[in-house]
């Protein structure tokens, strides 16, 4: 644990209980200090395109997002809702609202209402359940397995025993809310791909069977793209079996969706642009994973919990992915609305005169398309020096992820070079792109260069120090060198491509150990930013 205030005393808990005292909360200046890290934006979502029908499929969405929120709220624990409503407005409040529960998202899960040390299984397994004891139960009665372990059961107990309770019993009243919704939504629909998943999707709430509503989702059409059910298992730290409910409403950029289908027909030049020989090119890895570029109008439970989400790709099922594979989803209000309360203000605080003039959130959206784009770009499948045929995951083992996200990031960069050489994006990016690939760098450092993509992150911004295309001039601001940057990015793109290519373990083991380190620099920089919010907290728009 890492606060004071986690572990009160077992008689002040006691004495509470006895006395139905309100819980003990965290000191008022903890509680705005947490509030301050995420700085409060008012999402913009242009709804000028809609027809009637599907403004009024947006209302029953919305009302139908509020009963997500409901349901998360229970997931994470059972006792929130009495304990949300023991608690006068003010900061402690808005600070429950936003993590779904008393246990800051931000810091650990640290109570700051309560003293309750939050379980690893949220509210999905009875608080006092072991792993072992679960495990024992599956050993004992394998037909028990399936229903135990599936997405979409609670455990709860039942006597002595341990019993599994699927969600549309568990939460059978508001459930049967949101079905009403989504069937309210579908019959006002005009979009037929939509109208069909809804209705769909409405069916397999009452039976927890997500498959036809997940293979529909994928088919989707129209202005209105419509995340809704239970989807990730993160808050499931115990085992990561239980899903969570979250929605998403959202309408279709379409100008962005052009711009990304343009862009799709250079996936094979691009390929053939890849500096590395011929023989280590993969020209049959097709597309199976489209992206769509959306705006925002709601989220609820989940994914509105703490961090916001500013990209997602789904669904999680398996057999829908083979049967369709799967989308990726950017939301781009929330993009932007991260790159002036979070992204703006390290910039500010970081670059150098000309680079910072240059800065934009065009050049910074575009390279985060590239990012996702490139991610199909390079070796996927390879052959061993024994002659095996393995896959670049499975031969770089835990490295893979770092080295992936890193290749990424700076194929995503090379490329916008080529694609504004080729005339599909705007000259105008030429100038703002490097300086907005170097601002935009310590954001992810924030977050920590143990995961993936800060790790990938700092791999890049130390090899660019090392060979002088970045450097930090004598006021301690960061600039780069155009020229040198752009030989740099080719030579370590060409040096992560081949790491993939050999599925060269001990190289990639080398090449991170040397590069994936917070040197004195970086230090330096991230003291000076932590005043700035690490996050936002979007507030959504009435429907006009
Ligand atoms: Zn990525």
């Amino acid at each position: 644990m890492k606060s004071a205030f986690s572990m009160g005393c077992i008689m002040s808990i006691l004495l509470a209980m006895a006395c139905s005292r309100p819980p003990k909360q965290a000191p008022m200046e903890y509680v705005k200090t947490e509030l301050a890290k995420l700085a409060p934006v008012t999402l913009e979502c242009d709804l000028s395109g809609l027809t009637e029908a599907d403004r009024t499929v947006l209302e029953h969405l919305v009302e139908a997002a509020a009963v997500i929120d409901e349901l998360f709220l229970l997931q994470v624990d059972p006792g929130n809702p009495e304990l949300r409503a023991g608690l006068a407005p003010g900061p402690h409040r808005e600070l429950f609202d936003i993590m779904f529960g008393p246990w800051n998202r931000l810091e650990a899960d640290v109570p700051f209402i309560g003293d309750r040390i939050k379980p690893d299984g949220a509210g999905y397994y009875p608080p006092d359940m072991s792993r072992e004891e679960f495990n024992r139960v599956i050993a004992s009665q394998p037909q028990l397995e399936e229903i135990f372990t599936s997405n979409f059961t609670v455990i709860r107990r039942s006597g002595s025993e341990l019993i599994a309770v699927p969600y549309h019993e568990a939460y059978s009243s508001l459930v049967g809310e949101l079905h009403a919704h989504l069937l309210r939504a579908a019959a006002a629909c005009e979009e037929p791909t939509l109208k069909n998943f809804l209705e769909l999707r409405a069916s397999a709430l009452l039976n927890d069977d997500y498959f036809d509503s997940d293979m529909a989702w994928m088919d989707l059409e129209g202005d209105l793209e419509v995340v809704i059910g239970p989807y990730e298992v993160y808050e499931d730290a115990l085992f990561g079996y239980k899903a969570a409910y979250e929605a998403f409403i959202c309408v279709v950029d379409r100008a962005e969706s052009e711009k990304l289908a343009d862009v799709a027909n250079y996936l094979n030049d691009m390929e053939a642009n890849l500096p590395i020989p011929d023989r280590y090119k993969n020209f049959n890895r097709g597309s199976s994973s489209p992206i769509k570029v959306v705006q925002e109008f709601v989220s609820a439970g989940d994914t509105k919990a703490g961090i916001q989400t500013t990209a997602f790709n789904l669904p999680n099922d398996e057999r829908v992915r083979e049967a369709k594979g799967s989308k990726k989803v950017m939301l781009k209000n929330v993009a932007r609305a991260k790159f002036e309360k979070c992204w703006i203000p390290i910039v500010n605080e970081l670059l150098a005169g000309q680079p910072l003039a240059n800065v934009s959130f065009d050049a910074y959206f575009n390279h985060v398309l590239m990012h996702e784009m490139s991610h199909g770009l390079g070796p996927g499948t390879l052959r061993t020096a024994e002659g095996e045929v393995t896959t670049v995951n499975k031969a770089l083992k835990e490295l893979y992820s770092v080295i992936e996200e890193c290749k990424a990031d700076v194929l995503g960069i090379y490329n916008l070079k080529f694609l504004i050489e080729k005339g599909v994006l705007p000259a105008a990016l030429r100038s703002s792109m490097y300086a907005s690939y170097l601002g935009g760098m310590f954001r992810s450092i924030r977050f920590g260069i143990d995961e993936a993509h800060g790790g990938g992150v700092a791999i890049q911004f130390n090899t660019y120090m090392e060979s002088g295309a970045f450097f930090m001039n004598e006021d301690g601001k960061l600039d780069f060198d155009g020229q040198k940057l752009e030989a740099a990015i080719s030579e370590l793109a060409r040096r992560l491509l081949l790491i993939q290519a050999q599925g060269d373990y001990q190289a990639a083991r080398e090449f991170v150990d040397k590069y994936r380190v917070l040197t004195p620099v970086m230090s330096q920089c991230m003291k000076r930013l932590e005043e700035v919010p690490i996050d936002i907290r979007p507030s959504y728009p009435e429907l006009p």
